[in-house]
């Protein structure tokens, strides 16, 4: 029976049965599309399309596997040839093909016969294919390497998934395989490796592919992971190559067409350039969906960060904030904001003020903006956070209640002052119409204590004790309480008075508004669950985070997480350059000069360093691994004004236990 199926497959491969089919690789953060993986495909005459799980291993024993590649792999570079020449291939060699030291020829051959580039060459490998056989691959692969090609390990998670099968190869690529990518929402395990996997290759520097992506729920999950690549049947299923170039040309009209409803990758408030982990996109997508528009400006009044409800209201994207002035990028509402922001930086805070002005689309806009100043841990202020909420539509409802019969907004909402007048004894003397429609009393039931009975209870007590200190002391009354009003809802107001005296110093009377202060009061509230949000996230995100300064160096921010794993204080003494407290060494145990730490270099060269492993001193005296991701942070003008490093601990959880790190002898110093 074997000896049939062979000579059937030898045949197939003789007469061209073996084509290769065309799966697309896409790029998760982007959706574009990155290239193939080669799939080969048997076109059966009589048994139709035969899946190569069935006739792979037997090409492999019987010894046709080098001559179906060839096949294949003729077929697949001529395809690739006539695509756009970023678009990428990938095959899989088998075992067999690893120990035989001719891949090499047969793929330089087949790139020579084609015109194809190996440059745009991946070359997938199972680790199943390495056991044994390490030395071996080791030439083979780089052979391949030489040529130009990357090597992906695949179905990495499923075999022995040995951190030395990882380590023995030059690996460019690691390929989660589908399994736990399939599982990965119901199954918390599959979840875990899956991260493991991700965050192990990023630490390695290697791209990451996940396999066999179904829906956009695992997608989003990989990319939240950071993951680089995915396949599936998301994505699309394994097409042949007489179909390729209209694939490629229908995904182009796809992209073009979808690019404006997808949110941009640029759009991301913490620009990856400024908080490199890319765990942070949980930050991101909390301060993304937060109902108000949010912002971060600097001493100088620019965008640090921004959220994309704001983009939108300013109509242009996150980035052509970022580093840009609220007065260049909206002039109109800047000329009435400044003196407020200005106030704010000097320690005012200010919820709700309204301000009109024309949009940066031309119509009138109205927004109500709240500024709250920011401190560093040192209690200077290092900028305000704003909030806005665009209540254009607000007002234009209020705009036609003017003209309907609903008097009581009317009198609430577009006359907020309700004017009141009290005695020296505190009796209210005279309220106003606006009262009366606003809360159903008359005048009469108004007057003396009368008006409390519109008090919400749970104010009442609160108020009548400022009221009567104030008619004690003869100082100004500025309290704030709910009311009851004509239609049986609750509004906030805030009450101010100030006292008239006679020329011998003592109270005649006192003068004082009612203002609603409901809008107000919601927008402080959204503003204080979203800061809220934002600092839970700040100290939930799993790596550490430090920030400082530049050019000094001092760190400004941290949170605990950072501390965990530095078992040291983050801020112990002012005026102390972060690297002062650190002493780490390098792979080889020689130990960092200053200029050498990631962060410093970020400050003092703008460098970027993405997942630079280094042996940390901790505060304890004990020796560890530590993943360090740092970058620059900029001014408008390009100066560097600070650098943040993203901070993980590889000895901790999944990865340490995976990595299997020892610390080697002789590599613990005192400390100073
Ligand atoms: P692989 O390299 O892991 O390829 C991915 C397999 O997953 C393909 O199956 C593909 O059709 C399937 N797949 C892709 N997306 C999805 C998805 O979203 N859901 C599900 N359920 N499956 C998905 P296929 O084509 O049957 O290939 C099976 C295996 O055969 C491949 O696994 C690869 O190891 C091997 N193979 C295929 N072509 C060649 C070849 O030319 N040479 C060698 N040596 N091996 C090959
Ligand atoms: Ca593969
Ligand atoms: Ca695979």
């Amino acid at each position: 029976m074997i000896a049939d199926y062979v000579v059937d497959l030898r045949r197939g491969i003789d007469s061209g049965e073996l084509v290769p089919y065309f799966q697309p690789l896409v790029e998760l953060r982007t959706g574009q599309l990155s290239g193939f993986e080669v799939l080969a495909r048997w076109k059966h005459p009589l048994r139709g399309m035969v899946p190569p799980d069935e006739f792979i291993q037997v090409a492999e024993d019987s010894g046709c596997i080098g001559a179906l590649m060839e096949k294949v792999l003729v077929d697949a570079f001529a395809a690739m040839k006539k695509l756009p020449a970023h678009l990428r291939l990938s095959i899989n060699v088998s075992a067999i093909q690893l120990r035989d030291l001719s891949l090499r020829r047969q793929v330089s051959l087949a790139a020579e016969r084609t015109g194809f580039s190996l440059s745009r060459l991946t070359v997938e490998i199972t680790e199943s294919a390495l056991v044994g056989n390490i030395e071996h691959a080791r030439s083979v692969t780089e052979e391949l390497k030489s040529l130009g090609s990357r090597i992906a390990i695949d179905d990495f998670g499923t075999g022995y998934s040995s951190l030395r099968h990882l380590h023995a190869l030059p690996f460019d690529e690691i390929k989660v395989d589908q399994s736990f990518v399939q599982t990965m929402l119901s199954r918390r395990e599959s979840r875990k490796i899956v991260a493991a996997i991700v965050g192990l290759g990023q630490s390695l520097g290697m791209l990451t592919a996940a396999e066999g992506v179904e829906d956009a729920a695992q997608a989003d999950m990989l990319l939240w992971l950071g993951c680089d690549l995915a396949q599936g049947w998301l994505y699309g299923r394994a097409v042949p190559a007489g179909k390729l170039s209209q694939y490629v040309s229908d995904q182009k009209k796809q992209q073009s067409k979808e690019a404006s409803k997808r949110p941009n990758p640029e759009d991301t408030a913490f620009h990856m350039e400024a908080l490199p982990s890319q765990r942070l996109s949980q930050l991101q997508a909390i301060y993304d969906g937060a109902p108000v528009g949010l912002c971060f400006v600097d001493r100088n009044m620019r965008y640090v960060s921004l959220n994309k409800r704001l983009a939108e209201m300013n109509h242009a994207p996150i980035v052509a904030h970022l580093g840009r002035t609220v007065g260049e990028l909206i002039p109109q509402f800047y000329v009435h904001l400044e003196p407020y922001l200005k106030r704010a930086l000097n320690g005012e805070a200010f919820a709700g003020l309204e301000f009109q002005a024309e949009g940066p689309d031309g119509q009138m806009q109205v927004r109500s903006t709240s500024y709250q100043p920011t401190r560093d841990e040192a209690g200077e202020i290092v900028g305000v956070s704003v909030a806005v909420l665009d209540i254009t539509e607000r007002e234009s409802t209020q705009v036609a209640l003017q003209e309907s019969e609903d008097h009581h907004r009317y009198a609430v909402e577009l006359n907020p002052q309700v004017p009141w007048t009290a005695g020296s004894d505190g009796m209210i003397v005279e309220a106003s119409p606006q009262w009366t429609t606003l809360t159903g009393m008359t005048e009469e039931e108004s007057k003396g204590w009368g008006w409390g009975r519109a008090l919400h209870p749970d104010d009442l007590e609160r108020t009548s004790v400022a009221w009567r200190r104030s008619v004690e002391t003869g100082d100004p009354l500025d309290v704030e309480y709910r009311i009851r009003c004509l239609d049986g809802s609750w509004r906030w107001m805030r009450s101010r008075a100030a006292a008239r005296r006679g020329p011998d110093g003592r109270v005649i009377r006192w003068y004082g508004a009612l203002e609603d202060i409901d809008e107000h009061k919601r927008v402080l509230e959204e503003l204080r669950e979203s800061r809220a949000l934002l600092e839970g996230v700040f100290h939930a995100v799993p790596v550490g985070i430090v920030i400082a300064e530049a050019p000094s160096g001092r760190v400004v921010m941290g949170n605990p997480q950072a501390e965990a794993i530095l078992r040291h204080p983050i801020l112990p003494k002012l005026d102390t350059a972060a690297h002062e407290q650190w002493v780490a060494f390098d792979a080889n145990g020689r130990r960092l000069e200053v200029e050498e730490y990631p962060l410093v270099r970020a400050i003092q060269q703008g460098e970027i360093t993405v997942s630079e492993e280094v042996q940390y001193q901790r505060g304890d005296g004990s020796v560890g691994w530590l993943s360090l991701s740092a970058a620059p942070i900029r001014g408008d003008d390009g100066t560097i004004t600070g650098g943040v490093v993203a901070i993980r601990d590889l000895e901790e959880g999944e990865q340490g236990r995976l990595r299997g790190v020892e610390v080697p002898e002789g590599k613990k110093v005192k400390s100073q």
